[in-house]
């Protein structure tokens, strides 16, 4: 009977709490279970290198949020760089990804502009 009662209790070898014994995990943060702690450690990194690699594509795409902004000269300065780029690839018989992305780019950044003066319009009268 008394050794039912202590399995159900374990001792934190950290801070020497007792916890139940279904718990993984005292409140001190002590992990019972070395697999249980790797597995923390295992979700932890996960965590990390998910944040490491969201952190790089924000970063990666930083100039185009910037190029969003430019209004409506600033778009159409975008789809005139872009098309350039693409009619000099095209004339090398070269294609890149790049100036569609970026024409489109400009095309939001003018439509953008657009219903941004709509609305300041629309607030001065
Ligand atoms: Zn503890």
């Amino acid at each position: 009977m008394e050794n039912e009662e202590k399995s159900e209790f374990i001792k934190c070898p950290f801070c020497g709490k007792l916890n139940y014994s279904s718990l993984v995990r005292c409140t001190c943060g002590y992990y019972f279970k070395e697999e249980s702690y790797k597995s923390y450690r295992k979700n932890q990194d996960d965590i990390e290198d998910y944040n490491r690699k969201t952190d790089k594509m924000l970063k990666h795409f930083s100039m185009e949020r910037f190029l969003l902004k430019t209004g409506i000269i600033g778009g159409i300065l975008i789809m005139l760089v872009s098309c350039t780029w693409f009619y000099l690839a095209y004339e090398s018989n070269r294609f890149y990804i790049y100036p569609p992305i970026l024409f489109v780019i400009g095309l939001i950044a003018l439509m953008k502009g657009i219903i941004s003066r709509i609305k300041k319009k629309k607030t001065d009268l």
